[in-house]
């Protein structure tokens, strides 16, 4: 078995794996696509993703796959079964984990982050992480699994009321099943801001009510005519990672509003805050970590067919592909991007 192994400076080589058997509460996973994430393409290029990395390592955190061979205590899933890996474990011992805060654990570590994960032929992992899928939509779907449980976490932080007015900033994955989510909410009107065009149709195709192009003039007028009120949105979710977004977002809030600000900034990222306008729309502004306990939430949606991925995985890659896979994932061409590990 082979695994696209990650070596740090930008460099990968495929290499021989040994995996063993399964241990008692183990899981072998024959991993069949695995998403190419923002997280991955900050590791790539050396930048501080959401943990720490130490190469060699086989990367991947959002895959899907088809169980090869359990060990002798595992009891939910069996050879043969569809799943999706939640790729965060967490410690459970810690004030946070004890706290019902488990994304802060000061033990965190992932799936494909600081062990091997997706990016290969098979994958070891405890049963605890595997969630069984349906098979009727596809490993690609499946795959998005990961990706949607932090969106179902952010959505939760987000506030969104019944009949709420939202815009989303970004129209990347992260922010089409966004746009989803903010209509099963209760949204009355969800409107996409995005400059590429292709992005805009795929959001109107998924029930946004107006797709804006923040290059084509001022923000707040093309909203405006978008949603009938001058006074901006109910809640506006940032899903660019770009200072310019977020203020963006900031500015397009309406009295009383909320802003989520979800996507993977860079570090040390800093934004000036408008503090009068915070004091006087009494703006709340708030981040969205991971996905903690989530993923049965996305499993379920995406199980459900309530939320569509089809329309977003625009390229797949095989194996040995991966730096092809990452460059195309940082192209404005692509929505997202997988890896097919057994091609
Ligand atoms: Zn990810
Ligand atoms: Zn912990």
């Amino acid at each position: 078995m082979k695994g696209n192994y990650f070596l740090g400076d930008k460099r990968f080589e495929v290499r021989e794996m040994h995996l063993g058997e399964p241990g008692e509460h183990e899981v072998l996973v024959r991993n069949m696509a695995a998403g190419i994430c923002g997280t991955d393409v900050h590791i790539y290029h050396g930048h501080k993703g959401s943990a720490e990395v130490t190469p060699p390592v086989v990367l991947g955190h959002e895959y899907s796959g088809v169980v090869e061979q359990v060990g002798s205590a595992v009891t939910s899933v069996r050879p043969g079964d569809c799943v999706t890996v939640d790729p965060n474990i967490y410690c459970g011992r810690c004030r946070y984990c004890r706290n019902g805060q488990k994304q802060f654990c000061e033990h965190l570590f992932a799936i494909g982050v600081n062990r091997d994960g997706g990016f290969a032929e098979y994958s070891m992992v405890p049963e605890s992480q595997v969630f069984r899928m349906n098979p009727e939509i596809g490993f690609g779907a499946m795959a998005m699994a990961e990706p949607l449980a932090c969106c179902v976490h952010g959505i939760g932080l987000s506030g969104i009321r019944t009949g709420d007015t939202v815009c989303v900033v970004g129209g990347g994955a992260i922010g089409l099943m966004m746009v989803q989510l903010a209509l099963l909410r209760g949204a009355a009107q969800v409107v996409l801001s995005e400059p590429v065009a292709a992005r805009r149709e795929v959001a109107l195709k998924l029930g946004a009510c107006a797709a804006i192009d923040p290059t084509a003039g001022a923000l707040k007028g093309q909203l405006a005519e978008a949603t009938g009120r001058a006074d901006g949105a109910d809640v506006l979710i940032e899903c660019v990672g770009r200072t310019a977004a977020a203020r963006q977002a900031i500015d397009l809030c309406a009295p009383g509003g909320r802003v989520l600000l979800f996507s993977v900034p860079e570090p040390g990222a800093e934004l000036a805050l408008p503090l009068f306008d915070v004091y006087k729309k009494e703006l709340t502004i708030s981040g969205s970590f991971i996905n903690p306990d989530s993923h049965l939430q996305a499993v379920n949606l995406l199980n459900s067919g309530r939320i569509n991925t089809d329309l977003l995985i625009t390229h797949t890659f095989p194996l040995a592909q991966l730096e092809d896979a990452i460059r195309m994932q940082m192209s404005a061409e692509s929505i997202k991007v997988q890896l097919l590990p057994q091609t």
